[in-house]
């Protein structure tokens, strides 16, 4: 516990002594420890493509000048480097928005079932080309939520992604939507979303870290797939932001379940 003492000593006339006040800022400390490594975070994301970018640049000037076999290939690297830097940034500016946002809840309604239709057709080719089958179930109603479709279409893209990128191995991804009469977490009726591979896997040490900002189970890998380590914390801000709960669960050789539940109505403000 970190305590800020401030000793103020009175006088006047009749009067003669001092005042304590001790308050506790051991939150301030903590949130500023966490905005610290934060910025240390992104600095050390953000140089390691630009110390990849300036490299090949030396050597495009030097030693490959002549080569074109050499200059396409450290171009192509070049260029993957750079979206890496924009995917970054492009998250960066997603996780800020939806930090800002958090406290004004969603005032629009959503058709959940229509936009997990959409979103499974949209990330169906690129799961295909990895070798994987997207499945979609309980969808086939209308299903109206208090929520923010732009933001919900990036929970559901996030979490399906990952399914595909970590949990591909077991070559299908399966989406459900279903309704809860009583969630016992929210205290009431809900729409559950899940989304589970049958991966590999993740340790359970793991889960209780995995939406914190730039967590990473395997740095590299996570890297080699062009990921920012960014994706569950904003995750995790927008569906805090619709009042509703993110549950991870996960077991060795069986696969990963990632569910959003979402509160059917607003409620209390
Ligand atoms: P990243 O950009 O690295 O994918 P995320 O915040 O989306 O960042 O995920 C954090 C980490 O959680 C990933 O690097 C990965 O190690 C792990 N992870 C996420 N989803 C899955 C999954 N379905 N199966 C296994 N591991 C996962």
């Amino acid at each position: 516990v970190l305590c800020e003492v401030t000793v103020t000593r009175l006088a006047g006339p009749g009067l003669q002594g001092a005042a304590i006040s001790i308050e506790d800022r051991s939150r301030d400390e903590e949130t500023e420890q966490m905005r610290r490594d934060f910025v240390a975070n992104v600095s050390h994301e953000l140089r390691t493509p630009l110390t990849a970018l300036m490299g090949f640049i030396e050597t495009l000037r030097g030693p490959a000048r002549n080569d074109p076999d050499a200059r396409d290939r450290f171009l192509n690297i070049m260029e993957r480097e750079a979206g890496r830097m924009n995917r970054l940034v492009a998250d960066l500016l997603s996780l800020s928005r939806v930090e800002q946002d958090e406290r004004r809840r969603p005032v629009q309604n959503v058709e959940l079932a229509g936009l997990l239709r959409s979103e499974v057709a949209t990330l169906t080719p690129a799961a295909a080309a990895a070798g994987v089958r997207l499945e979609l179930k309980g969808a086939g109603n209308k299903v109206m939520v208090p929520g923010d479709g732009d933001q919900l279409v990036q929970v559901f893209r996030n979490l399906i992604e990952n399914a595909v990128k970590y949990g591909g191995s077991g070559g299908v991804v399966t989406v459900t939507l279903a309704h809860l009469d009583h969630e016992p977490v929210l205290r009431g009726p809900a729409w559950s979303v899940s989304v589970a591979d049958k991966g590999e896997g993740i340790e359970s040490q793991h889960l209780p870290r995995l939406t914190e900002r730039f967590y990473r189970v395997d740095t590299h890998r996570s890297r080699e797939k062009g990921g920012t380590g960014l994706g569950l914390a904003i995750v995790k801000h927008i569906v805090s932001r619709h009042r509703g709960r993110l549950r991870i669960e996960s077991e060795i050789g069986q696969g990963s379940r990632f569910t959003v539940l979402l509160p059917e109505t607003v409620g209390r403000v």
